[in-house]
């Protein structure tokens, strides 16, 4: 039996591997998630099959609730909201690491070894850490708390603090096994997990979701090891280490460090949308109609999507008007940036949703080259990631990001509602550029005027 579970949960194990290599493509992704619903299957089933006497019916009847209500979720949820729904879904892991801690250290006639207890400890903590973190992520970003962040004098020595008490409580129940200090290691360490996270603000908060996730796979691996199993410890790696990767480049990508987003206070301040020190400066501004005549007539066109696009939903209508001008012989790609949109791989999966051609996306070193040779650039509900500035004025907060280079193209067409800034409340060159034309409006709006105008 031992020999058989074991290589049950190897095959799970793989699975997942399989399943994280699948999701890191749109084409294979699909496959990605079968894996990883089996690989899930395996290692529930293994797990009943190792269990003394399974209570099977309260046992299912948690899955098929818990999987009813993620069906249903999975279902309804917006592009938008799945930010804040990740966040949701961290805290349940960060609670349930916390609570197999508590069963484990309560359950009486166990010994636990010293390295066991180590285990516990590390588990339970980060566990804890990850449940009220993610619990204050949800709020910010579903705007149930305040967004902003909160600053006070002293946060990071009582942080520095609650720290230090949090080990000494688990240095305490270490050498004394009192339950009453491993509860009181976990209260502090709920605490902990508010106030390392009140300080960022609600825009840095996909980052934050980011390394959550990874924390929610080290107190899941933590667990593993407590409860011997093999499976956890290996899932709860992959998910520790895939979140920390995915932190990193994300971090890279905006230019920031991650110690600077822990810190918090980023675009705090709100921008001068179109004016200046120096004063209003001039742009100007189109019509749909005038912007469907230049693409119409361009050899080639490059599409920008940012976060304006997922908020207006104008995918399935950007897709329709990319295929006229296709028919029409124009060439038409997209290019992607990291972190376009607030979350990443935002625009791959929103246009992999309306059915646009893989081969028509690009990423941003794929295609930063070409701008220089393409006639028109539509920029659609994007900001920051095609601002000039991250290039050429060594005092922008974003200075060092990368962007797509969108201005080196011959016309630009940006497509927003306003002169308004982005997420980092910059200005932004692009728009007052000779070659560039505003066209005001809604971002789906805009676009099915675009593809009635090209269908006359
Ligand atoms: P930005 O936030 O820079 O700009 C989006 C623009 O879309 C705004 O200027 C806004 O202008 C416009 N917009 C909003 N709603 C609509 C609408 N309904 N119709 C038309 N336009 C609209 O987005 P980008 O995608 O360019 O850049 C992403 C930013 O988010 C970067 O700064 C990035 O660092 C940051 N970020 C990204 C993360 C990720 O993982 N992807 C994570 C954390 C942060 P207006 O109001 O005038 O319409």
């Amino acid at each position: 039996m031992e020999n058989l579970s074991a290589l049950l949960y190897l095959a799970a194990a793989v699975l997942f591997i399989l399943s994280l290599k699948g999701l890191s493509s749109p084409v294979t992704a699909l496959r990605g998630n079968l894996y990883g619903v089996l690989g899930m299957v395996i290692a529930v089933a293994t797990t009943f099959m190792l269990m003394d006497k399974p209570v099977l019916l309260l046992i299912i009847a948690a899955i098929a609730a818990g999987g009813a209500i993620g069906a249903w979720k999975a279902k309804t949820v917006e592009m938008t909201g799945m930010p804040e729904l990740v966040a949701a879904m961290h805290s349940l892991v960060g609670l349930s690491a916390v609570l197999i801690a508590v069963a484990a250290i309560f359950h009486t006639g166990v010994e636990h070894t010293p390295v066991q207890k180590v285990e516990l400890f590390i588990g339970a903590f980060i566990g804890a850490i990850t449940f009220t973190a993610s619990v204050v992520a949800y709020g910010k970003l579903s705007g149930k708390f305040g967004a902003k962040a909160v600053n006070f004098s002293g946060q990071h020595l009582l942080n520095l603090v609650l720290a230090l008490s949090m080990v000494g409580f688990g240095a305490a129940y270490f050498v004394s096994d009192s339950h009453a200090a491993f509860l009181m290691m976990l209260a502090i360490a709920l605490v902990l997990g508010v106030t390392l996270i009140i300080p960022i603000g609600g825009a840095d908060m996909p980052v934050v979701v980011s390394m959550l996730n990874s924390y929610s796979g080290w107190a899941a691996a933590g667990i593993g090891f407590t409860l011997n199993n093999p499976v956890l410890i290996i899932a709860g790696a992959c998910v520790g280490s895939s979140g920390a990767i995915l932190s990193y480049i994300m971090c890279k990508a905006m230019n920031r460090s991650i110690v600077s987003v822990l810190l918090g206070g980023f675009g705090a301040e709100a921008a001068s949308g179109g004016s200046t020190a120096s004063g209003p400066k001039n742009y100007k501004s189109g019509s749909a109609d005038d912007a469907a005549f230049l693409m119409s007539n361009a050899d080639s066109v490059i599409i920008v999507p940012g976060y304006g696009l997922a908020v207006s939903r104008a995918q399935h209508a950007l897709q329709e008007f990319a295929q006229l001008l296709t028919e029409q012989g124009v060439t038409v790609r997209y290019a992607i940036h990291p972190v376009a949109g607030r979350m990443p791989g935002h625009m791959n999966v929103l246009l992999a949703e309306a059915e646009v051609p893989y081969e028509q996306v690009l990423e941003m070193e794929e295609i930063n080259s070409d701008f220089s040779n393409t006639d028109v650039v539509l920029v659609i509900g994007a900001n920051d990631v095609v601002n000039p500035a991250a290039q050429k004025d060594k005092q922008s907060p974003i200075y060092g990001m990368p962007i797509l280079e969108a201005h080196k193209a011959r016309t630009v067409i940006v497509v927003k509602r306003s002169m308004n800034a982005g997420y980092a409340g910059l200005d932004n060159e692009l728009f007052y550029m000779d070659k560039t034309m505003m066209v005001f409006g809604d971002a789906k709006k805009v676009v099915e005027d675009l593809v009635k105008a090209v269908s006359h």
